[in-house]
């Protein structure tokens, strides 16, 4: 699969890191891609991304990976505020109100294609494949609910928790330092893990639109029931699991 040159966004700076870590999949949110191809490449919208796929599959290159794209916005990940110098931003020509509301075969084909190379040549650990959703979750809603992140866990190119065989021995010990820090109620339990995993719980702890919106993020990605007031247990059980799965897998190292 050729990549395409013709458009080039003059929207990127250098990177203030040479270490490439993350990669941020986003949608448009606008009706063609032509539109895209425009707004993404015009000086004064000041912003860009690496890529962006079109429906029918193909990749146009924006900006080199070398330079820092400007996709990610005022965003955050494990601490991490600059997600820009650190990320490949990967648009996809998408709009959950136009005729371009399906992520189509082709579409997914090329992202894959995609993945595929960038995560190979950057070593990029499947846990940062992520939604802009994941890195600014009060501000974002891309790529949105019908994304497909089970194909893309089922080829290994993002993240899936694994169910753990001695769960319930590390479920005591997990529940009696809960206990130990005065972590109480589920929701302040959910919001450590969260930010263990990666998100700003920041806005979240003290609000409850904001707390909502963390847990349409992460229920979005990880695809689980995400009405949080109706399934509390369920949410937290899910994000315990994937909680979990990082400290064991930290520990091996
Ligand atoms: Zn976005």
């Amino acid at each position: 699969m050729k990549l395409i040159h013709n458009f080039k966004s003059p929207n990127f700076n250098d990177r203030k890191s040479n270490k490439i870590e993350i990669i941020v999949i986003h949608y448009t949110a606008l009706s063609t891609l032509s539109n895209s191809l425009k707004y993404l490449c015009s000086k004064k919208n000041k912003v860009s991304s690496h890529y962006l796929i079109s429906q029918s599959g193909k990749i146009y290159s924006l900006v080199s990976e070398k330079k820092r794209a400007w996709h990610a916005g005022q965003s955050y990940w494990k601490g991490i505020t600059d997600i820009n110098s650190i990320s490949i931003g990967i648009e996809l020509d998408y709009s959950p109100s136009e005729i371009n509301n399906k992520f189509s075969l082709k579409l997914n084909s090329a992202l894959i294609f995609l993945l595929k190379k960038i995560i190979k040549k950057y070593k990029i650990r499947t846990e940062n494949i992520l939604g802009h959703s994941d890195i600014a979750p009060y501000r974002k809603i891309d790529p949105g609910r019908h994304f497909p992140w089970q194909m893309l866990e089922n080829k290994k190119l993002s993240y899936r928790p694994q169910i753990i065989n001695q769960l319930d021995f590390n479920n005591n010990l997990i529940n009696e330092w809960f206990r130990k820090n005065k972590f109480y109620s589920i929701k302040k339990k959910i919001l450590f893990m969260l930010n263990f995993i990666g998100y700003d719980i920041s806005l979240a702890i003290k609000n409850k639109i904001y707390f909502n919106q963390l847990i349409d993020a992460y229920s979005n990605h990880y695809k689980i029931y995400k009405n949080y007031y109706y399934n509390k247990k369920k949410i937290f059980d899910v994000i315990e699991v994937h909680f979990l799965n990082i400290i064991l897998t930290k520990n091996k190292k």
